[in-house]
């Protein structure tokens, strides 16, 4: 009979150890960065964000920039309409040099709030994830596809990806 697991955290973290070895393996076999969509739910019909990272990262600038450089270039960004109702800009935090980034869809409103990225309840449940995988987070890097939280929580649009993502991509080419 199949093992179902009936806590939904026990299945998440027994998923996120599979995720550790296998990116241990990658980055033993010297690929790097390991990038980890913590959610995502691309448009019916649209390529995956997790593809259009693939593709903007082989035809991006690979001009090197720092953190700093990128959060420097953001300014009080106004990309995007989200610019005009945000509290804070929640570039991201962690290791610059980390091999594992977790990148997530948003911020909510704990992040909204003090500009910091995964505070809030998910935040703390991913602080968890990341201490079963034996590390800190100041041992890997933590951000958003968008760093400006979407009104009520709701799903970021097409176009406030496409505003933001080039950032993302300028922090990992
Ligand atoms: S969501 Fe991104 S592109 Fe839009 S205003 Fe915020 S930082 Fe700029």
């Amino acid at each position: 009979m199949e093992d179902v697991k009936e806590n939904p955290a026990d299945e998440l973290l027994e998923l996120v150890r599979s995720l550790k070895a296998q990116i241990q393996f990658d980055i033993d076999a010297g690929k790097t960065p390991a990038y980890v969509c913590v959610k995502a739910e691309p448009a019916a019909g649209d390529k995956s964000a997790a593809e259009k990272l693939r593709v903007q990262s082989r035809t991006a600038s690979r001009k090197i920039l720092t953190l700093g450089d990128v959060k420097k270039e953001l300014g009080d960004c106004q990309r995007c309409s989200l610019g005009q109702v945000r509290t804070n800009i929640v570039f991201g935090e962690g290791n610059p040099k980390a091999e594992i980034v977790f990148v997530g869809e948003a911020p909510g409103g704990d992040e909204d709030i003090q500009g910091r990225p995964f505070v809030g309840r998910a935040g703390q449940l991913l602080t968890k994830i990341i201490a079963a995988m034996g590390l800190k987070r100041t041992d890997v890097y933590i951000c958003n596809i968008l760093k400006c939280r979407p009104p009520g929580n709701r799903n970021p649009g097409p176009e406030e990806i496409a505003a933001c993502e080039p950032i993302l991509i300028m922090m990992y080419p």
